[in-house]
Formats: structure tokens, C-alpha cells, sequence
């Protein structure tokens, strides 16, 4: 490696540790304990990462992460400077115009794709810890998303193996027609501060089996996990150039990125907001083209004849999972009336069952809330909720463990569709019970709203389960389950929730553009005699 390392704090070995945390969870007995990660001793320090080598924080400032979880610094991350930010897009043209990625076959590329998925599975231990430290998920979590990290890295390295066009034979005898698809070029990538690591693996490994080179910049409060990538990948062999990283926050660098001339695509992921800003920069530069996955809505249809333990299981996740803070969180529960009162008990009961606390605790389910303004929306939308007449079924209220900000699951019965909790993504662990008396009704409510992300239903009748189906409108569906995926499945969103599709092998095309090639035989047939 070039340059000054990473970090020039690395993870101690000896951080795991045993102790005894305070009891302020639910469900838990004062006799109870379990297996609690230690904090680290001082914050970590990264440098950011242009063309193959790391630079310092230097003269720059610094932005400091205090861990949702626990309120103590735990990163320190440069603020990269415009001039870092034209070094770091500099390098990745470069790096794409020389040919030094994008000329290799695609065999060459797996093989670092391979490796560095090898270089995700030995670091997985210390790539979670970070992840739940800056963003406050619970370290099982944290643990099973990296290890689903491992597999876009795998399956792209098949990708970029099996990435062809197409021919046409069919053009009669003087006419040959070759379809290639070609990397697009530079891609920016922005990524938010809920899945820091997830996000970025289903975006990073697809992108570079398509040939492209990349400039990254992470949510400034969650950079760490990439940076770390970073390393990975050098270590992988990846060329110099053709991933940079730079640090800094959104309205800074991240908007230098969006209207950069010399930016190809830009992959966004975001709230619907600063999507809006994306779209406008690219028509202001270059038309860069975007992807984009934003905001959602989504809903959960239980109909009276599905499994509805399963289901309130499945319902209690969809919400509770990663604090709520999930574009496809299922946040609005829409259910049949016949078995609306009784579903909405046994959700609660799943509520009141949660382990809720220390991130850094094995058997925490969920965690603190990322950021201090993302605490302070998701209590407004509560509060909200009472306000405007939604009845508290559940929770509502902040938890106090002397440390790190922390909201209990909450139910809210009684939501009609024009409440603004109804209507708007809260980012937050708050569900909105709806009822319906047929499936038409519950295909309008599921409708109702600007997203079109992700929804799910639950029901044992396999035609009611097709024509909710067919007719929700969500580029993810799932039937009897919810929040599952892999790097085979393709993740996007219809109407306002953004514009193409990442992962799946839809997630590599997106980052290639399509030429086609007309091949004359033979003796041309003259225009001029
Ligand atoms: P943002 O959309 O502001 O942040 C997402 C990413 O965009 C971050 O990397 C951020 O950087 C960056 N960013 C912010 N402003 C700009 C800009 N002008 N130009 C380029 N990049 C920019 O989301 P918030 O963090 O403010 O969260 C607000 C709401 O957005 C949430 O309540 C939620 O509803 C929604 N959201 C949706 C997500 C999803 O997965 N679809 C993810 C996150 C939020 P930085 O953080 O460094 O400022």
C-alpha cells in the first residue's frame, strides 16, 4: 500500500470482551448477561483514498463520530477539500481512459473481485464493529450484512465474466449487427449513512465487473466501512485510479460530485430531497446518467387467511429491523378488519418482546437511531401522530440508557390516509395500522402515496397473493416474508422512489451503455455510380 495507512489506529484484537451492561432492556432479567463488544480506547483516524494512495487529514478539518449508541467519539474523518475532490475524479478519468481496468477481460477482473471478496470475509469481525459503532445497528446485525457483502463481491465476479451483448444474424447477406455494451465511464457513488457498508456492496462490485472506475463518498457521519473497502480492494490488486474515496459531507463534496463535468453516472442513495438535487445538477452539467433509489412508503397487506403469527413476525421485523431506518422499511400496515384488532395485539406483543439497546451487545435486535436529527424527526412524527388523532398502541416514547439515543417501537391504530404519518417516510421504527375490506381496497390504500419501493403480503391464497402482486405498484415484492434479498435480485423503486436498478445482473447493465456495431459484407452497394 502507498501512502499513509488507513488508519493509524488499527482494531485491537483483544476489543472482545466480556461485561456486564447495565440492565435497561426489555425482556431482560438484573441477572442477565451477555457478550458486549468493548468501545474503543480513542477514536480511530482515516485518511481518504485517491488514486491508490492515502492521504492524512493534514491541515484539513476533521469531522469527529460520536456513536449513536454510546455518545463517545469513535471516528475521526478528513473534510477532503474541493482540490481533493478534482484529485479523486482526476484519477478515475484517468484511470478509466487509459484503459487500465475497463481493458482488462473480465476474467481478470473476477479474479480481483475474488479476492477482494476473500478480503471482506477476513476483515467481516472488524468491518462490523466499525459499522455498528458509527451507525448504531446491533453488531448481529452489522455481522450478517457483511457476510452478505461477501456475496455481491462472489456473484459479481461472475458477472463480469458473463457481461455480453448481442448479435443479429437475421440482416440478410450484406448486414451483420453486434449489440456491445461498454462501461460507462467515471461513476459516482453516494451512499447514506443506514447501511454504510451494505449499500455500498450492492453498488461498488457491480460497477467495477461493468468496467467503470469509481469516486465514493460515504455519509460524512458513516465513512468509515468504506474507507476500509478501500484498503480491501487495493489489497485485492484493484489498479491504482480506479476506486477513490473522499470524505466530507453532502453539501460539500457531495455536491461537487453531482455537478462534476468530468462524471460520467452518478449513483445516488437518499432521501427523495437531495434526489430532486441530483436530477437538477445533471441537467445543469453534463446529463450524466443517474441511478437512483430513494424514499418509500411501503406497505405490509395481511389478509385475514395468512399465517398471522408469521405474519406479525414477519410485520414486527419489517419495521423494527435497523431501527426502521430502511428505504424499504414496511411502515404502513394495512390488514383486513376481520382480524385487524387481534393483528394489531400481536404485533405489540412482538414490540413489547424486542430487545432494544447496546448495539455492541450480541443479543441487542435494535439498536440507537444513526443521527441526532433523524432522533429529532422520527419524535416530531410521533408527536404528530397524537396530534392529528392516530391512537398510541404502542411506544412513543425515547428510552433512557444514560447513554446514546434510543426509540421504542411504536404502533399507531386509528391512522386515516390523509395523516402526515400515513403519508410520510418517517425513516423511524413507527407503524401505521390501516384496515381494509376487500382486496381492491387494499390495493388502493397500498397505492396511495408517492413511493413505489418495496411492499409486501401475507396470505396462504396463492391468487390473492398474484393480484396484489400485479397490481401494488413496487419494484420489491415479497410474499409471505419480507426484507429478504441477495446479489441475484435486482433493487429499485417505481414512481418517486428513484430510476434504475442496482444489483442482479441488471445492476451491472445499469452501468454500461449499449453500442451498435453494423458490419458490412461483401462489396458496398454504391451511392455515387
Ligand atoms: P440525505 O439524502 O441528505 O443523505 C444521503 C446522502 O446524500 C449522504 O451521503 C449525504 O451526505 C448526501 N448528500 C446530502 N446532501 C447532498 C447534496 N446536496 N449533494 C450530494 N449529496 C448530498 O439524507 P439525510 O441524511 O438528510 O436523511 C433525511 C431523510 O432521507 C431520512 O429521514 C430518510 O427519510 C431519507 N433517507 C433515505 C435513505 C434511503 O436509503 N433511501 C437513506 C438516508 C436517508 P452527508 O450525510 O455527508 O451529508
Amino acid at each position: 500500500m502507498n501512502g499513509v495507512p488507513a488508519s493509524t489506529q488499527p482494531l485491537k484484537s483483544n476489543s472482545l470482551q466480556i461485561r456486564f451492561p447495565k440492565f435497561l432492556r426489555w425482556g431482560m432479567k438484573m441477572s442477565d448477561s451477555s457478550i458486549v463488544l468493548s468501545l474503543p480506547d480513542q477514536p480511530r483516524e482515516f485518511g481518504f483514498f485517491v488514486d491508490g494512495s492515502w492521504s492524512p487529514i493534514e491541515s484539513r478539518e476533521v469531522f469527529e463520530r460520536f456513536s449513536p449508541g454510546h455518545g463517545v467519539p469513535v471516528t475521526r474523518i478528513p473534510k477532503c477539500t474541493d482540490a481533493d475532490l478534482d484529485a479523486a475524479v482526476n484519477a478515475a478519468r484517468k484511470a478509466f481512459d487509459d484503459r487500465r481496468w475497463s481493458g482488462l477481460s473480465g476474467a481478470d477482473r473476477a479474479a480481483v473481485l475474488l479476492k477482494a471478496a476473500e478480503g471482506v470475509r477476513t476483515r467481516a469481525e472488524e468491518i462490523a464493529y466499525w459499522e455498528t459503532l458509527e451507525n448504531g445497528k446491533p453488531i448481529s446485525q452489522a455481522r450478517a450484512e457483511v457476510g452478505g457483502c461477501v456475496g455481491m463481491f462472489e456473484y459479481a465476479s461472475g458477472l463480469a465474466r458473463s457481461l455480453h451483448g448481442d448479435s443479429f444474424n437475421n440482416l440478410g447477406d450484406g448486414m451483420f449487427g453486434v449489440v456491445t455494451r461498454e462501461p460507462v465511464g467515471v461513476v459516482g457513488v453516494i451512499t447514506p449513512w443506514n447501511f454504510p457498508f451494505l449499500i455500498l456492496c450492492e453498488r461498488i462490485p457491480y460497477i467495477l465487473a461493468a468496467g467503470c472506475t469509481i469516486v465514493a463518498k460515504p455519509s460524512e457521519v458513516t465513512s468509515a466501512t468504506t474507507l476500509i473497502l478501500a484498503e480491501i480492494l487495493h489489497d485485492a490488486g484493484l489498479p491504482a485510479g480506479v476506486l477513490n474515496v473522499v470524505t466530507g459531507s453532502g453539501s460539500t463534496i457531495g455536491q461537487g460530485l453531482i455537478e462534476h463535468e468530468q462524471v460520467d453516472m452518478l449513483s445516488f442513495t437518499g432521501s427523495t430531497a437531495v434526489g430532486r438535487r441530483v436530477v437538477e445538477a445533471s441537467g445543469k452539467s453534463n446529463f450524466k446518467k443517474l441511478g437512483l433509489e430513494l424514499g418509500g412508503k411501503n406497505p405490509q397487506i395481511v389478509f385475514a387467511d395468512a399465517d398471522l403469527e408469521d405474519a406479525a413476525d414477519g410485520v414486527a421485523f419489517g419495521i423494527g429491523f435497523n431501527t426502521g431506518q430502511c428505504c424499504v422499511s414496511g411502515s404502513r400496515l394495512i390488514v383486513e378488519r376481520t382480524v385487524a384488532e387481534k393483528f394489531a395485539s400481536m404485533v405489540a406483543e412482538k414490540f413489547r418482546k424486542v430487545r432494544v439497546g447496546d448495539p455492541l451487545d450480541e443479543r441487542t435486535q435494535v439498536g440507537a437511531i444513526t443521527t441526532d436529527a433523524q432522533n429529532t424527526t422520527i419524535m416530531g412524527y410521533i408527536e404528530k401522530g397524537r396530534a392529528e388523532g392516530a391512537t398510541l398502541i404502542h411506544g412513543g416514547e425515547q428510552l433512557d440508557f444514560g447513554h446514546g439515543q434510543y426509540i421504542a417501537p411504536t404502533l399507531f391504530g386509528n391512522v386515516t390516509s390523509e395523516m402526515t404519518i400515513a403519508r410520510e417516510e418517517i425513516f423511524g421504527p413507527v407503524l401505521t395500522v390501516m384496515p381494509f375490506d376487500t382486496l381492491e381496497e387494499a390495493v388502493a390504500i397500498a397505492n396511495d402515496t408517492e413511493y413505489g419501493l418495496a411492499a409486501s403480503v401475507w396470505t396462504k391464497n396463492i391468487d390473492k397473493a398474484l393480484v396484489v402482486t400485479r397490481r401494488v405498484q413496487a419494484g420489491r415484492f415479497w410474499i409471505n416474508t419480507t426484507l429478504s434479498g441477495g446479489p441475484e435480485l435486482p433493487i429499485g423503486g417505481f414512481k418517486q422512489s428513484g430510476w434504475g436498478r442496482e444489483a442482479g445482473i441488471y445492476g451491472v447493465e445499469e452501468y454500461t451503455q449499449v453500442k451498435s456495431v453494423h458490419i458490412e459484407i461483401g462489396k458496398r452497394t454504391p451511392w455515387v455510380a
